[in-house]
């Protein structure tokens, strides 16, 4: 069953949005204000998340520009006013949808179902790349998930993706430049240390628990994925 995540401040509208989507069968988390939101966004792993815009403790503008760095969760905007500028900046920060208050809740079910279901088609359609496997690890990007002998291994999306990036560059020394933009991003603006300790993270994860070293450090230049 699909899990819709609400972020809005406004308890009436929150508890009337809980009670329908309840009662078309989804699964329902409600969130009162933008840093719980984003909070449970990357935390429960809803599949669609129905965001206000006007929220207290960080905006729903941030909540997505935030959320669009870990996750491509689908994002329906609520707006209060019929405030262009606001769903311009919306759409630009990555909400696939948006919906102007007072609105139909026929029509923003209906919204919700487009949004599953095309959530769904691009994850099918990125399930083209094959399963990674070194030994017993295992990575299989359609389902995003990482196991080790049968035994799921949790990551954070950007562990995953880095593990991914590692991998297909088996047995190949990646820079932490080559790392960093292709991971990360171009337009990463944050510390390079941020490498170092999400492969640090990783090691804990995976070469600790398991007793192995999957990751080899090459000094001066950056970082090797090697293991059978
Ligand atoms: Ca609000």
């Amino acid at each position: 069953m699909s899990r819709i995540l609400i972020v809005e401040d406004e308890r009436k509208i929150a508890r009337f949005l809980e009670l329908e989507l309840l009662h078309e069968g989804y699964e329902v988390e409600t969130a009162g204000d933008g840093r719980t939101g984003l909070e449970k966004a990357l935390s429960w792993a809803p599949d669609l998340m129905i965001l206000d815009l006007m929220l207290p403790e960080l905006s729903g503008i941030e909540v997505c520009r935030r959320l669009r760095h870990e996750s491509d969760l689908p994002i329906i905007m609520l707006t209060a006013k019929d405030d262009v500028s606001d769903k311009v900046m919306g759409l630009d920060m990555g909400a696939d949808d948006y919906m102007t208050k007072p609105f139909a809740i026929e029509e923003l079910l209906a919204r919700i179902r487009v949004g599953l279901k095309k959530h769904r088609a691009s994850a099918s359609a990125a399930a083209a790349p094959s399963v990674l496997s070194a030994g017993k690890l295992v990575l299989d990007p359609a389902r995003y998930a990482v196991s080790w002998d049968g035994t799921p291994i949790a990551l954070t999306k950007k562990e995953f993706d880095l593990l991914k990036y590692l991998m297909e560059h088996k047995g190949q020394a990646v820079t932490r430049d080559a790392l960093l933009s292709d991971v990360w991003g171009y337009d990463y603006a944050g510390d390079t240390n941020v490498v170092d300790v999400y492969i640090r993270y990783l090691r804990h994860k995976i070469d600790e628990p398991f007793g192995v070293k999957t990751i080899h450090t090459i000094r001066a230049v950056g970082y090797m994925f090697s293991y059978e």
